[in-house]
Formats: structure tokens, sequence, C-alpha cells
């Protein structure tokens, strides 16, 4: 799963170019940085490798995040379509923008309900945030079509896919924006960083400024920038660019391992009946980062965890539901609007109409769902014995319940 995972002399010689010329800052410093320049050439092999036009780094999945729906337009008062089913900074680059996060239902893609999306659209309804978790997509036709239908924008929440693709399409390219996250545990790291991908030239323009304290970089004195806006300081260093330089030239290597592995694993678990697994809307196009799968009921779902645990063998294998970044249920510090500063008026009313038990249609997902990260580093044999592990545990936990019954 992690790019980290397989980190090696690539990485290490492109952060030492960066070292040696001691520019670790990606704007300016023409002269001393001898041609140097890791982010600009992260952000051409980005869109060369995903075919989108642009791509602007950030200093994080987060900020890119925050700074697609300030791009997009997404502000006071807008409401934000986004799924129980994520990590915590899709509502906090949400909230970041003065904007409304509108939870709303998964359904077994692990990734928005577009039944339960049309239910929620509001006339301030500004955005839908599709999050593609775990390596896979979103049914992005039915939400791109509900999107068109009430002139509403389509940001994608990609931190989780990088390479992953629905219907010959990159993940983070289909809508108006996307966003990947380059954090430690991604696909592609930087060990901290993000992008922002779009086909517009206006939405780049503005991405370009915004993650640089608005400074229009047209001119090439730095200090005599005019700003057309208010911006932010979301850059990447140099030194993170040059981590992921190396990384996305392997990419393609860690897909194809990834779904061998993915593959291997899958075939063992399938031979469960009882086992079922996530909708894929586009099966080819998994970027296969974790395979996710169901049991029949939350108690079986509970009683495999506790086995998993008993016999040291539960690392890898996420329980979203009691899971505190992951789902809604345990976002308590959301629930309760702790913040450290006063919010706006119209955010403190929209958190204080949550509840932990708000979303029941979710829960039967999530409460039955196992996700067994796929790492880079297993070899067949390590697949095979983690694979007949986990089947082995399963069957115990089902005959312990034919039993009881
Ligand atoms: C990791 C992640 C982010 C944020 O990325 P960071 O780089 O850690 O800030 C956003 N959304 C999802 C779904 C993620 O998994």
């Amino acid at each position: 799963m992690p790019g980290f995972e397989l980190f090696g002399p690539e990485e290490r010689k492109e952060v030492n170019d960066v070292l040696e010329t001691g520019i670790y800052m990606r704007y300016g410093f023409d002269g001393p940085r001898k041609g140097i320049w890791k982010s600009k050439e992260l952000e051409a092999a980005l869109c060369e490798r995903l075919g989108v036009k642009y791509a602007q780094l950030t200093s994080s999945g987060t900020s890119a995040l925050s700074t697609a729906l300030a791009i997009l337009g997404v502000g006071a008062g807008d409401e934000v379509i986004m799924p129980t089913f994520t990590f915590v900074a899709s509502f906090e680059a949400v909230l970041s923008v003065g904007a409304i996060p509108v939870l709303v239902d998964v359904d077994s893609t692990l990734t928005l309900d577009p039944a339960a999306v049309r239910q929620a659209i509001t006339p301030r309804t500004k955005c839908i945030m599709p999050v593609h978790m775990c390596g896979a997509m979103a049914d992005l036709d039915p939400l791109l079509a509900i999107c068109k239908e009430h002139d509403i924008v389509l940001l994608e929440d990609a931190c989780q896919s990088t390479g992953a693709q629905y219907k010959g399409r990159h993940l983070g390219t289909i809508g108006q924006a996307g966003t990947l996250s380059f954090d430690f545990v991604k696909t592609v790291t930087c060990a901290e960083g993000g992008a922002v991908l779009t086909n517009s030239e206006e939405l780049y323009i503005r991405a370009d400024g915004y993650t640089d304290h608005g400074h229009d970089h047209k001119g090439v004195d730095r200090g005599a920038d005019l700003h057309p806006f208010i911006g932010y300081n979301y850059r990447i260093s140099e030194l993170h660019a040059a981590v992921g330089l190396a990384q996305i030239r392997k990419l393609d290597k860690f897909l194809a391992i990834q779904k061998k592995n993915h593959q291997q694993l899958k075939a063992i678990l399938s031979t469960i009946p009882e086992i079922t697994f996530r909708q894929i809307p586009d099966p080819s196009g998994d970027s296969c980062t974790f395979l996710s799968w169901f049991l029949p009921t939350e108690a079986l779902t509970r009683g495999l965890v506790a086995e998993l645990k008993e016999q040291g063998i539960l690392a890898g294998n996420f329980y979203w539901f009691d899971n505190n970044w992951h789902y809604y249920r345990k976002w308590t510090h959301l629930h309760q609007a702790a913040s450290l500063n006063r919010l706006p008026e119209a955010q403190q009313i929209a958190l204080k109409k949550l509840s932990p038990d708000a979303f029941p249609v979710s829960d039967r997902i999530m409460s039955r769902c196992i996700s067994t990260a796929i790492s880079l580093a297993w070899t067949e044999e390590q697949t095979k014995d983690k694979g007949e592990k986990i089947a082995a545990a399963v069957k115990k936990v089902l005959s312990r319940e034919k039993a009881t019954v």
C-alpha cells in the first residue's frame, strides 16, 4: 500500500540533487538552484502520468482540498455534500473555507450513495465531494448527472486513490477539480504533500496563486508580484517534491504489485460463501491498495476482529466502524463542534444537528466491513499465508455461530 515500503536509492538521488544546491524552496533563486526545479518537474510528471492538463502541488492533501474548494468558489454558508465514510480531512477542509459539511450515506461501494446525494440537495448545495476510499472509485456517472442537473460542481477527493481509474480516466481528473495526498502512508508519498488536479486553466491559475499568498507569479521578481486575491501558504518544499518525483516514476510498479497481491488474497477469501466484496463500479480501475469485504452481520464481524486480535494478526485489517479517523460515528469532536475558536454561526447550527446514530444505513454497511491493506512488500508466500490465516479465522467464527444457533 504505501510507497514508502519501496523507498530506495531513487528517492535519495532526487533529494540529494536539492541538498546539493541548498535551495529548498520551489519559487525563485533562479541562479543558485542550477536548473533544479523538483516541484515543477513533479507537476509535469503528474499531468503526463494521469492525463490531466494542470497539477498544483500543495503542502498536504488537506490543504489541496481547501485550495480546491476555494478555487471552485465554495465559501461561507455553501453546502458541500460528503460521505459518512472518509478521512477527517474532508470536513476539516469544508469548515476551513466557511462552508457547511452535509453528510450523506455510503452504499456498498463504500462511497457516496447517489440516491442519498439526490435527497440531500438544497438550494445552497454548491459542491458534491465524493471520496474515492481505499484505492477504488465512487460511481461517478450518476453523481456527474446530478451535478449537471442542479448546476453543482464535482470535487473528487482522490487522496487515497492515486493511479486508480474510472472508465479509462484517472480519479481526480474527472470532476471540475480533484485532489491527491502524498502523505507518508499514501500510495505515492512525498513524506508530506498533496496536489490539486484540473483541466481548467482558470482554476489552475487560481490554485497557483491561492497556495502562495495570492502571488500572481507573473514577473521574475517575486517581491514585485501582484496579488489579485487573498491566498495562504500551502506550498510544498523542493525536498518533499523530490521524494515524490522518484515515487511517481514507480507508480506503475506499485500498481502491478498491488493488483497481483489483491487478486491472490481475493481468490482465497472468495472460497468462503459468507464473504461478499465491496462493489467496485469499474473493477479494472481499482488501484488495489485494499481488499474490502463484508461478513453477513455485525456480530460476526466483531467476532472476527476479536479472533484476529487474539491471534495477533489484526494489524492491516481495518474495522472502520470503530475507527475515529474514518467513520462518522466516532467523530466526537465534530458532533460536539469542539473548535478552539468560534465557528461561523451557520456552521455551529449545522454541527449541532449531528448525532452519532444519525446514519443507520451507513452503519449497517460499515459495521460488517473489513478492509485488508495490501502491502507492496508481501511475497507470494506471505500473501498466501495471510489469506489462509484470515480465512481460517472467518471459518472458526462462522462455525462458532452455527453451534450457538
Ligand atoms: C489522507 C487523506 C486526506 C488528506 O491528506 P493529508 O495529506 O494527510 O492531509 C484527505 N482525504 C482522504 C480521503 C485521505 O485519505
